[in-house]
């Protein structure tokens, strides 16, 4: 992360130290500058005034002074007195030597005698004044012999100053004066010191009170980025999980599962895929309401993950859907263990309010190497298994097999041919009666869905509904179904046979979607059969699906007079309290109750107990799948209404039938 405050820190810093030495550097310079100007015109000043107050001595010595050697000219009488009127002329000042010099550069006097005769043509200084122009130098001095003493440490200022006779004359001398500013060069320093103290002092507070600024804004930023990161992180967990189980969703399988594969392949050691699905989940969400639904998803893939080692990994697909990755198998059979404890982990009841449920799973396996480079093929291999172990008889599981491939496309195929059906006219309807069980009259028909397929021949609706289902088909292929059923009802009574109520069967996909009343209506007037002859045959899951728009449908239904029943009563989740909600009128007993009513005593009590539900809340009782005698008189004591079964006819074409209600035969003589 970008650390605002450790860059304004470091910037500023050297920013300060840059302006604080560059100011110190600068000060310095400016105030020597000045030192050195002001200075240099007051020994201009002074030496004006002291050459005069020579009074032409030194004259007098710069002229004699051609030609002698530095011995004579030290030695020379008035040497003496010019250094006497010397040192009284500059007591009290902070002039510290005084040197004079002649043309051709020879020292022809100093304060301090023992330069007297030294050659200085070389010097800078004096070839500058030489040249007419004044020339000063800052220097320092460890040692310095000035007037009468020797003074140490000191910072001095040499000006050398050319001598004429007037302001343009000619340079006739170059006098040297050296003053000591030593105190005036410490004050410089003091004030310099005091500026660049007083410019850094406050450059210090602006650097602290913007440092808490950029501070604050750092923790900001670093606590906006702290948020950023988090939320980039929930989003990547919602993207690769399933909010109501927290488990790995599909996007996660996808990813997961390639590298399962790559890792099977790398290590040599091959895995599984486990497809599993709930059994009956819908009826139980129907049932129970979305809540307990969630509620046993979570249940369920909790207890799936328990079963797991940690390489493992469970994912929810979608609805009841959930995968398992098992990798580094040592035997096939290691697969079907897991598969085993799965099943035994989710078996025991789960309480869902107020009632318990017994979750069951259908597990298709399927095993890779490695090798495998279709990942959707191998998903399609689990999912095929699966459903094999739901077609034998679900809470099982089954490994996937070559021949099971021939299933699926087989049920591929049929659903490309069950597109065409209904074009090509192949459906068509057969019709099975039931009985009035008091006069043995038969009093109304079933219509029930074939399915005259192009090579297979007639297909049952069992094996073909579902797909219907599946794949939507349902809604159109049940239009038909009540056009065709009522129109051949009201052909009969055009005909001139006995008018009966035509029983249609509506499936749960149908019955939810918004068109069914506008269809029913519209199959009624097409066909103008009275609606008292038209009954529809719902399942429980419809009447368990407790919603505020089923009821409304029902209503509406019996308002428009149509006859509603519910078809396989017993065999759903039921919940009773829904009988007294909607306005049936049919209880139709499921045929698995029937079937072993006079040897199963369990199956008659569960009979009779329906028959006294259906008596009490005034429902008239009809019994399907009666094949026998025995059946026929025990449903006859029970009072049940209206008799179905092969006993009196088979499910027939409509000539058929017609023929059967053209013969006034009592079928209870049968
Ligand atoms: P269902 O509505 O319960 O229909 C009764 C089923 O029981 C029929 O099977 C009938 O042939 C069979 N059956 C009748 N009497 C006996 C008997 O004495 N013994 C035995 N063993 N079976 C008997 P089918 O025609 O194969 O229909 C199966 C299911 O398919 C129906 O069950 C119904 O749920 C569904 N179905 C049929 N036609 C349609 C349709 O047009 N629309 C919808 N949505 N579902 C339909
Ligand atoms: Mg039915
Ligand atoms: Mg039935």
């Amino acid at each position: 992360m970008f650390r605002l405050s450790r860059y304004y820190s470091i910037a500023s810093l050297i920013g300060m130290v840059v302006i604080v030495v560059g100011l110190s550097l600068f000060l310095r310079q400016l105030a020597m500058q000045m030192l050195l100007a002001q200075q240099t015109r007051s020994n201009v000043d002074l030496t004006r005034s002291y050459a005069n107050a020579m009074g032409g001595r030194i004259d007098q010595l710069v002229a004699v002074s051609e030609g002698l050697s530095a011995e004579a000219l030290r030695q020379r009488p008035e040497m003496a007195v010019i250094q006497r009127a010397t040192q009284a002329q500059m007591k009290g000042m902070n002039v510290v030597k005084v040197k004079v010099y002649n043309l051709d550069g020879m020292t022809v006097f100093s304060t301090e005698a023992k330069q007297i005769g030294e050659d200085k043509r070389a010097n800078a200084g004096f070839q500058s004044a030489r040249a007419g122009e004044v020339l000063s130098e800052i220097v320092f001095r460890n040692q310095f012999y000035a007037m009468e003493q020797v003074i140490v440490d000191r910072n001095l200022i040499a000006t050398y100053i050319p001598i004429r006779d007037s302001d343009e004359g000619v340079v006739k001398a170059v006098f040297e004066v050296y003053t000591d500013v030593t105190p005036l060069v410490a004050k410089a320093q003091k004030t310099k010191t005091m500026i660049v103290g007083g410019v850094g002092l406050a450059l210090l507070l602006l650097y602290l009170f913007l440092f808490l600024i950029v501070r604050r804004a750092d923790r900001v930023l670093g606590e906006q980025d702290a948020e950023r990161r988090l939320n980039e992180d929930r989003i990547r967990y919602q993207a690769f999980h399933d909010s109501l189980t927290e488990l790995p969703n599909r996007n996660a399988f996808g990813e997961r599962i390639t590298d399962a594969i790559g890792r099977a392949q790398r290590h040599g050691k091959g895995g599984a895929l486990l497809f599993l699905d709930l059994d009956r989940f819908k009826l139980i969400n129907d049932s129970l309401g979305h809540d307990a639904g969630d509620q046993l998803l979570r249940v369920t893939a909790s207890r799936i993950q328990k079963c797991l080692r940690e390489t493992d990994l469970a994912f929810r697909l979608s609805g009841d859907e959930f995968t398992v990755i098992l990798e580094d198998l040592d035997r096939i059979e290691c697969a079907a263990l897991a598969a085993r404890r799965i099943l035994e982990a989710t078996a025991s009841p789960v309480s869902l309010g107020d009632c318990e449920v017994i979750i069951n799973l259908s597990i298709g396996i399927t095993t890779f190497s490695g090798k495998e480079d279709d990942i959707e093929a191998l998903v399609k291999e689990a999912d095929t298994a699966m459903y094999r172990a739901k077609a034998i008889g679900h809470n099982q599981y089954v490994f996937y097999t070559q021949e099971m491939n021939t299933v699926a496309s087989e049920r591929l195929s049929m659903e490309t041919d069950l597109q065409r059906a209904l074009q090509r006219g192949e459906f068509l309807l057969h019709y099975q009666p039931k009985i009035d069980a008091a006069s043995g009259a038969l009093v109304s028909v079933e219509a029930l869905l074939r399915w005259n397929h192009s090579t297979k021949g007639i297909v049952q609706p069992n094996d073909f509904i579902p797909l219907l289902e599946d794949t939507g088909m349902i809604n159109e292929v049940g239009e038909w179904v009540l056009m065709e059923a009522t129109r051949q009802a009201q052909a009969w009574i055009a005909a001139g046979l006995k008018p009966m109520r035509m029983s249609v069967n509506i499936s749960g996909k149908q019955f939810r979607h918004p068109t069914l009343i506008g269809t029913v209506r519209r199959a009624l007037e097409a066909s103008g059969l009275e609606s008292r002859y038209l009954e529809l045959e719902l399942t429980e899951s419809m009447f368990i699906d407790n919603t505020e728009r089923s009821i409304e449908a029902m209503h509406t239904l019996k308002l428009l007079g149509v006859s509603l029943s519910i078809d396989d009563f017993g065999s759903g989740y039921s919940s009773l309290a829904y009988l007294k909600q909607f306005p049936v009128d049919y209880l139709k007993i499921d045929r698995s109750f029937i079937h072993d009513l006079s040897t199963n005593s369990k199956d008659a009590a569960i009979t009779t107990a329906i028959s006294a539900l259906a008596h009490s809340l005034n429902l008239k009782l009809v019994a399907e799948g009666v094949e026998d005698q025995a059946q026929v008189d025990f449903l006859g004591n029970l009072g049940c209404h209206e008799l179905q079964g092969f006993l009196f006819s088979r499910p027939v074409p409509a000539q058929e039938l017609e023929a059967l209600l053209r013969s006034p035969v009592s079928f209870m003589a049968a």
